[in-house]
């Protein structure tokens, strides 16, 4: 993740035309769409990056056919958002309400985010694009262990464990890549998953079984024990209830994300999983209020996130053009 190192010029008594919030793909790319629209805009995020810059490789973002690492790509993102007249508040926003009535059409919103670092930032129109965060197993020794042997991001930490064995749970694309990546770097993964088929694209599936990296299917993780570290995980059969306990030094968990909207509970915009509920145009049902990125729930790919924070950009631009035309004479 990255820090662009340039003052962050917030104006809080200002009421900027655009806040962005997050610093991903999907808002680095709403922030430059929104500045070259010509709209005053300001970035708040803890970091810049997003949960890209943590992957080994990225495969599937066109004009890179070699792939490129996910810290490559997003210093790149970041170093384009330099060029452009975006000041960035690296904070997290713990709240985000209107401070004015929003609930007739032709009326303008003005919105107020709240920061942890104590700041007050308005605007009148927010793109959400705050993305989303790993998910835990909810089993016994996982936050105990966490740090100690427990990880989420093999990018980070896999080089603790080269020589030694670990569990990678999970059977999606981001359980094969990164159990691929610990392979790789010397490491020997077995990935257990809940099912008997794993839920990755293809040609994961097939070079993981290329690399002959150990499965255990239907099985789940129940406890994670050891003492100042992971010594053992205790996995249960799904259908038979059977338990065993096997020897490892670390479990990389793998298991999908959850939206980071825990800050948006007062908007009404949000499904039952927590996403950000947009149309097309990634639109909230909040006037002047957008949503791009992971924190949608849609495809959560780099190269969508980019689309989706162009789109509500754009639509940030239209909606305040519109706003302006009725309300000037
Ligand atoms: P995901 O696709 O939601 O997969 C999560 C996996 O974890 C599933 O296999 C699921 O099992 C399993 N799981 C969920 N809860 C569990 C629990 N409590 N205990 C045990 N297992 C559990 O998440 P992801 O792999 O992070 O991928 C997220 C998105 O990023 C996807 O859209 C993916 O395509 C994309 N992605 C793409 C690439 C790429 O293009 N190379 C790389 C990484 C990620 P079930 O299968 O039984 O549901």
């Amino acid at each position: 993740m990255f820090e662009l190192g340039m003052p962050s010029s917030i104006d809080t008594n200002r009421v900027y035309d655009c806040m962005v919030i997050g610093g991903g793909p999907a808002g680095i790319t709403a922030g430059i769409y929104a500045s070259r629209y010509g709209l005053s805009t300001v970035l708040i995020t803890e970091d810049l990056g997003g949960q890209i810059s943590l992957a080994d490789i990225v495969e599937n973002y066109p004009g890179f056919p070699e792939g490129v690492s996910g810290s490559d790509l997003s210093a790149r993102f970041a170093e384009h958002l330099k060029r452009y007249d975006v000041p960035v508040l690296y904070d997290r926003v713990t709240h985000l309400g209107t401070i004015t009535e929003c609930t007739y059409y032709n009326i303008p919103c003005v919105f107020e985010a709240q920061t942890l670092g104590g700041e007050t930032v308005k605007a009148r129109t927010v793109i959400v694009a705050t993305g989303a965060s790993p998910r835990k197993l909810n089993v016994p020794g996982e936050a105990e262990f966490t740090g100690k042997g427990v990880s989420y991001c093999a990018t980070c930490d896999g080089h603790f464990f080269v020589g030694k064995t670990v569990l990678t749970v999970g059977g999606g694309d981001t359980a094969l890549q990164e159990t691929l990546y610990l392979k790789k770097i010397g490491v020997r993964p077995i990935i257990v998953h809940r099912r008997n088929e794993f839920r990755a694209q293809r040609y994961l599936q097939r070079r993981v079984e290329a690399e002959g990296i150990e499965r255990i299917m239907n099985h789940v993780v129940v406890e994670i024990r050891g003492d100042d570290r992971v010594r053992s995980v205790v996995l249960e059969n799904v259908s038979t209830h059977e338990r065993r306990e096997i020897e490892v030094d670390g479990v990389f968990v793998f298991i999908g994300v959850s939206p980071n909207t825990s800050f948006l509970a007062d908007m009404g915009v949000l499904d039952q999983r927590g996403y950000v509920v947009v149309d097309r145009e990634m639109k909230t049902s909040v006037q002047g209020l957008f949503a791009a990125g992971d924190v949608t729930g849609g495809l959560r790919q780099v190269s969508a996130a980019v689309g989706e924070g162009a789109m509500a950009a754009t639509s940030a631009h239209l909606y305040l053009e519109n706003m302006d035309r009725q309300i000037m004479p």
